[in-house]
């Protein structure tokens, strides 16, 4: 399902947190409106919301937002929320080509996120605990092609925006394609499926 957290006492850094301002653009204060309503940053010159980089909010409440936001405005924010993640998230550095960028975003999720205090991803020991979903990455032999099962509470539209902005990243011929015969989260399904195809 989206928009309902797994579990309960999870929270989302600040430098996610931001993707919400940075994919409305130009629309700055409407996406303030979104995030200062569930209580996310705080209210700065014209009404701005302020996200600290390196503060923790509440995952319960930013996905209220996005829920907000699918409700009131639509996929076509939701995607372009998604494509702002990779420019604000941290990933780790063994990151270099499509199979690799797309790896690495479910321990970028688990590194952006935390339980009870504690981030779900340790770089320094690999551990990753749970409490949020995943996003799936299986490369299929002898095709240029990832099969991507995202089961995590966010929105079918923002993960498609993610995929494709990572994918691109990497290699500009990508595409992206919802996999319509599959489940997905925006009809009551616990994930969705994604391809991943480039030329290379
Ligand atoms: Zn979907």
């Amino acid at each position: 399902m989206q928009f309902k957290p797994f579990a309960p006492g999870i929270e989302v850094n600040g430098q996610t947190a931001y993707a919400i301002l940075d994919g409305f653009k130009d629309f700055e204060q409407l996406a303030s409106k979104f995030l200062l309503l569930e209580g996310i940053g705080t209210r700065g010159p014209a009404g701005l919301a302020i996200i600290e980089p390196e503060g923790w909010y509440k995952q319960a409440a930013w996905l209220r937002a996005f829920e907000n936001i699918a409700k009131q405005i639509g996929d076509r924010v939701l995607f372009q929320i998604g494509v702002a993640i990779p420019r604000n998230a941290k990933f780790p550095p063994f990151v270099v080509d499509v199979v690799s960028a797309i790896r690495s975003i479910d321990i970028a999720y688990h590194m952006n996120h935390r339980k009870d205090g504690v981030t779900l991803f340790d770089p320094k020991t690999g551990q990753m605990s749970e409490g949020i979903g995943h996003y799936g990455c299986e490369v299929i032999p002898d095709k240029n092609m990832i099969v991507s099962v995202c089961n995590n509470p966010y929105p079918c539209a923002f993960d498609r925006g993610i995929l494709t902005a990572m994918a691109q990243r990497f290699d500009p011929t990508s595409a992206v394609a919802h996999d319509d015969a599959a489940p997905c989260r925006k009809n009551g399904g616990e994930s969705c499926t994604y391809m991943v195809t480039w030329r290379g």
